[in-house]
């Protein structure tokens, strides 16, 4: 039986840098992974290789549409499918073995197998050949992440009807790709596919897309994938989807089905936290199977915490990057904090919408008056050298106090820009101090100062 200070159970981006902030801090750390890979679903199936997907394909797009415009004449421009699908993979192995060495670098204790309580402090490895392992820990940290979600009456057949993974791999461009549900994961790899050359239909539920983003910015960004060529279809319950000879079939309420050649479902993930023995230590779980716990991520049984996916709160690899670092360091120093209203969530489309803090719909609900500065990116000497004019950057601040409580950017470099806005929400900035603050020129950053200026009306360049 093996002894440490602390078991992580789950390399995602929450446990790998839970377990390299406890060994930085002296804990004798382990780490339980079922995949033989580290990095969970973030480095292996999700945020990573999307995003090197996501890189070709605008490559891609650009060379075909998008380099006239500055004088560059192309011609012959051929997609190689196999060879980008092979550099993603690349991409994906240079994260995972980056994993690897950290917890090599940190001398974490790295188990394969499914982690399971025995007891609080007692963890099972089973290994898949029927081996298993026992470990003892003063403290367990569950980071088991997350799981698609199936939608009732979709038969996931491991291809042509899949989930994320599948649409990561597919071998050839779908002629015709129906994508069920309008969030992130159907933006993100609806756009991959419409660039690459298939023809996407976008079917949501609700009668907007990008659910939980800023109306407003949702409904400007929906215009523009609009432009692109992604079809979307909102108010739509989809009842049914199957395979059906060489084909796929989607049912729908009150519509005719439709017939096409792939689809991805991408209706939300659940908790994992299945398997893992929460029964044998006493933990109830909540409606959405999530494991309740303290501001400290401690739950009810002394010892035993719980971060990122399993936990309440929005399902984003950064987030439980930071409570595995609150969780450990406070289990160690005492100390251990996120500021969650700083924590941005992006889309990483073309271009790309990014947000932190409240939305409009937000402070309109919580009553909490409010002024709003809006830059569009039309008006940014930057994007027009970069062509790339779409979108605007709108900041909200309090109307008693201007500290700004809300930032919200659709437009080029989004994901980039966003920071500026979560540092200054960290630190409670006001609309008028990020106007103040020098900002490069010409940059794309200068739409936020605009935007900032503008919550007192003092735009300049518009
Ligand atoms: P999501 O929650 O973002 O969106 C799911 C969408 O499906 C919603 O718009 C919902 O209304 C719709 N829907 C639900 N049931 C439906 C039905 N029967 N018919 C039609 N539409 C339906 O979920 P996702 O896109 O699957 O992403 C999963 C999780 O992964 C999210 O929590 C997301 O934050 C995370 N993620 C984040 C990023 C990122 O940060 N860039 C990228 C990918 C995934």
């Amino acid at each position: 039986m093996a002894e440490h200070d602390l078991v992580i159970i789950g390399a995602g981006p929450g446990g790998y840098t839970a377990a390299i902030r406890a060994a930085q801090l002296g804990l004798n750390t382990a780490c339980v992974e079922v995949e033989s890979e580290l990095g969970g679903t973030c480095v292996r199936v999700g945020c990573i290789p999307s995003k090197a997907l996501l890189e070709a394909s605008e490559r891609y797009e650009e060379a075909r549409h998008g380099l006239g415009v500055f004088g560059i004449g192309v011609s012959g421009v051929e997609l190689d499918l196999a060879k980008m699908m092979k550099r993603k993979d690349t991409v994906v192995k240079q994260n995972t073995a980056g994993v690897a060495f950290l917890f090599k670098k940190n001398k974490i204790t790295r188990y394969t197998g499914r982690g399971r309580f025995l007891a609080p402090g007692r963890i099972s490895v089973d290994g898949g050949d029927g081996a298993s392992t026992e470990l003892t820990a003063k403290h367990v940290l569950i980071a088991t992440g997350s799981s698609v979600a199936q939608l009732r009456g979709v038969e996931l057949d491991g291809d042509r009807i899949g989930t994320s993974t599948e649409a990561l791999e597919y071998a050839t461009v779908p002629g015709h790709l129906v994508v069920i549900g309008a969030g992130v994961i159907g933006l993100e790899l609806g756009s991959v596919w419409k660039r690459l050359g298939a023809k996407v239909t976008v079917l949501e539920y609700l009668d907007r897309i990008l659910p939980g983003m800023d109306a407003e910015t949702a409904s400007i960004a929906k215009r523009i994938f609009e432009r692109q060529g992604i079809e979307f279809r909102l108010g739509v319950r989809v009842t049914g989807a199957r395979a059906t000879g060489d084909g796929c079939t989607v049912e729908m309420e009150g519509a005719e089905p439709i017939s096409c050649d792939r689809v991805l479902v991408c209706v939300g993930r659940v908790p994992n936290t299945e398997g893992l023995g929460i029964d044998a230590i006493g933990l109830a779980l909540d409606q959405r199977k999530r494991i309740p716990v303290d501001e400290h991520y401690e739950t009810k049984v002394r010892g035993v915490y719980a971060i990122g996916d399993v936990i309440a709160g929005p399902m984003l690899a950064h987030k439980a990057e930071d409570e595995g670092v609150a969780c450990v360091e406070h289990i160690v120093t005492g100390y251990g904090h996120v500021g969650y209203d700083g924590i941005p969530n992006i889309v990483y489309t073309h271009p790309e919408i990014a947000s932190v803090g409240r939305t409009e719909e937000e402070l309109k609900d919580a009553g909490i008056p409010y002024k709003k500065g809006v830059f569009p990116f039309s008006a940014n000497a930057r994007a027009r050298a970069l062509a790339s004019t779409d979108g605007q950057v709108k900041v909200l601040a309090r109307a008693d106090t201007d500290r700004v409580v809300g930032v919200h950017i659709v437009g080029p470099r989004a994901g980039d820009l966003i920071a500026e806005a979560a540092v200054s929400i960290d630190f409670g900035a006001s609309s008028e101090d990020i106007a103040r603050a020098s900002h490069g020129h010409p940059t794309l950053s200068e739409a936020l100062r605009e935007a900032a200026l503008g919550v007192a009306d003092r735009r300049i360049t518009i």
